[in-house]
This record gives C-alpha cells, structure tokens and sequence, in this order.
C-alpha cells in the first residue's frame, strides 16, 4: 500500500504530520512518501503541481492531502496559482465522487449556530459529483481576461453540462453509499429552470431502479439549502453537481459548527482517492501550532476504509478521536468554557496515546 504525501501550504504541514504519526500508530505496513504542492511547490519548482508530484500521486494508492494557498499568491496567474493544483489532480487521477460527511460528535454540540436539538446525533454524507457541471464547461469570457479580470467586456459566461456517464456513475456511488447507510438518498437539482438539471435528475431516476431497497427523492436546491438548517437530520446520503454540492456541502459542513472536524474523501472508479480536510491552509494560524489536526486525522480514517480496505483500521482512529473528545482536549476552534485547550502537537498525541492504549495527555 503506498500513500503519497502531499502537505502543502500553511497549516497543512502541521496537520499532516499528526494524521501521520496517527497512521505510525497503528503498525501497519505502508509506504509513505511525500512531495511538494501548492506554494510549496510553485517556490520550488516554479509550478504548484510539477510532475513529479504529479506522478507520484497517480502511482498511490491514496493521497493524504493537506491544504495549499495562501493570500501572497493572489496575484499570480489563475494556472500557477495553488489551489490549481487541486483541480489539476482531481482531473488527472480522475476524482469524480467527493464524499463529506457532516456528523456531530456529542461533546460539540454546543459548537453549532443551530439548536442542539437539531443537530444532535447529526450524520449525513453529502455526495458532491467533482469533474463535471459548470466548473468544466466552456469558460468563454475568460478569453478576454487580463490579469483575472475582464476590462471593459460586455458579457462573460460559462457552460453547463454533464453527460450521462457521468451522472450514471455519481447516481451509483451516492445508492451504494445509502446501502451501508440509512438507504435513503437525496438527489438535489434545479430541474424547473435547468435543462441539464432536469437531465440530471431523469438520469437519477432511471439508475435508481437497480436499486429498489433505497429510497430516492429529489429536492430543488433552494428547497435543499433551507431544508440543511431547518431539519438536517432528515438527510442521510444527499448527492448532487459539482456546483450545488460546493456550496451545499460547505453549509453542511458548518452545522457542526467545526470546520478543523471535517474530513473528505475525493475517489474515482478503482476507488484509488484523495483524502483531505475540508478547511484550507488557514494563513492566519500558520506556524502557531493551534490548528486543528483532528478534519485531517480523521481524513486518514477515510482513506484507510475507502482506498487501503482497512475499516478495522479506520474505527479504531475514529473510536480514538471520540474518546480524546470525550476526555476534554480542545483546540482553538472548538474549545469551550470547562474544556481543555491544547494545540496541534498535544491533540496528535492524545489521538496516539488513545491508539495505543496509553493514558491521555491531560
Ligand atoms: P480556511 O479554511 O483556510 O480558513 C477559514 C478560517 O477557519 C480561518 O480563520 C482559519 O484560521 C480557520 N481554520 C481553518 N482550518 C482550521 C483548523 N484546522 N483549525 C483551526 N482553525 C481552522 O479558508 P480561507 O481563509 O478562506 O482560505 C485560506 C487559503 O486556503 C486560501 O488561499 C484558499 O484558497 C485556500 N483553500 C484551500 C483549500 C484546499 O487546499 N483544498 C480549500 C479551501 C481554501
């Protein structure tokens, strides 16, 4: 089993250094080995993914990713840019189906804008399709960019489109997900205004018949955005496009109140993925030693279930980071009155120690 490590910018760095300590703990036999990206890279080699970033991740089996960016990169051009470096390996190694799950552990409850009431016991996995929709349509204003801009332009658009392969195989991934699940599924579109929506979601329909023990209903996403903070535990697997699943799975995300908690998991059809916090490189904290490890830790977990076939694995990190929750350890971002601040390196450790049996720091 090889794992590419790809830090990044920023936090990255030191959140993965714990999620790797974290895999060390767990004495199984992988080969690790790590490369440059985003600013990183773009310093070092002039490029944010080079080709021998490049390369390396499409031998692996997995990718552990941290977080590239950072807002001194700004002025560059859009390709040399970081965060190009995501696009750039979710379309090389294929990366079709984004999962990011949105569950709220008992002890931060209290850490959601929303009533507990309304977020306690929340689990729900939105399944966001990655490589289509808009974001790959046909980006005509850009012609006419300078510097990112458009001086002067009378319009500009993008196009909408998805095939249905596409939405075949993400309609698939989003029902096998639902069966080890609650077996209900979601399927967000806009289908009274879009044409490629109402494709969408005749496509959804026709694959759902090969799935007759899963439940399926389909939501406008307006009705979907609004429905995510009114009752979200009434989701369990919610899938839709690349476009309406960024913004929906950010609002997902942030019902938990915890965006240092949140993992995601990016695979394609031999399930080889891509495994990464939901934040970013978070500039603003860099070097402190205060970010939260715990979004990449449990990232790690994903990988071990979804790429290496390693659940057994990937619950004893998950038990761990509940029973380090459970003993009090906090940091920054979700710390509270009666709680124990800890920063980045003491949080790693506790998830170790819970690993190995060990006592608990604190
Ligand atoms: P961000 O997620 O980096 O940070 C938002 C806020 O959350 C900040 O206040 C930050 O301190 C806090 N935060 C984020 N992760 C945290 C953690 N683990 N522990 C504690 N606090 C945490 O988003 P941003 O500030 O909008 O973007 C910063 C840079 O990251 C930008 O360059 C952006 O493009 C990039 N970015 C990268 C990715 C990625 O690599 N996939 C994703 C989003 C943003």
């Amino acid at each position: 089993m090889k794992i590419a490590v790809l830090p990044g910018d920023g936090i990255g760095t030191e959140i993965v250094a714990e999620a790797i300590r974290v895999l060390d703990a767990l004495d199984l036999s992988f080969e690790m080995e790590s490369a440059l990206v985003g600013g990183a890279a773009y310093e070092a080699h002039g490029h944010p993914l080079p080709e021998s970033t490049l390369k390396l991740a499409k031998e692996a089996d997995a990718v552990l990713f941290g977080a590239v960016g950072d807002w001194k990169y700004d002025k560059l051009d859009r390709p040399l840019r970081p965060e190009q470096a995501i696009l750039g390996l979710r379309k090389n190694l294929g990366l079709f189906a984004n999962f990011r799950p949105a569950i709220c552990y008992e002890q931060l409850v209290g850490a959601s804008s929303l009533k507990p009431e309304l977020i306690s016991g929340l689990d729900i996995l939105i399944i966001r399709e990655l490589t289509g929709d808009i974001y790959f349509g046909q980006p005509r204003g850009r012609r006419t960019a300078v510097d990112g801009h458009f001086p002067g332009a009378e319009e500009a658009f993008d196009t909408m489109r998805y095939s249905r392969p596409e939405v075949e195989r993400i309609a698939r991934v989003a029902f096998e997900a639902a069966r080890k699940r609650n077996k209900r599924v979601t399927s967000v579109d806009k289908a009274n205004v879009l044409e490629t929506f109402q494709f969408w979601k005749d496509v959804v329909t026709e694959v759902h018949k090969d799935y007759p023990d899963i439940e399926l209903d389909h939501m406008y996403v307006d009705n979907a955005a609004m429905q995510l903070v009114k009752a979200p535990k009434k989701f369990d697997v919610i899938v839709t496009g690349n476009m309406f699943g960024d913004i929906l799975s950010d609002e997902a995300a942030m019902l938990t109140g915890s965006i240092g908690m949140l993992p995601s998991a990016s695979l394609n059809s031999s399930n080889q993925g891509l495994y990464e916090p939901s934040h970013g490189s978070a500039p603003d904290i860099a070097g402190k030693g205060v970010a939260n490890p715990l979004a990449t830790i449990l990232s790690a977990a994903m990988m071990l279930r979804f790429s290496l076939n390693q659940a057994e694995a990937a619950d004893r990190i998950e038990s761990a980071v509940k029973h380090v929750l459970a003993s009090g350890l906090r940091t920054g971002d979700i710390w509270s009155e009666g709680t124990k601040r800890v920063g980045t390196r003491e949080m790693g450790d506790a998830v170790v120690a819970a690993i190995t049996k060990k006592t608990i720091t604190g």
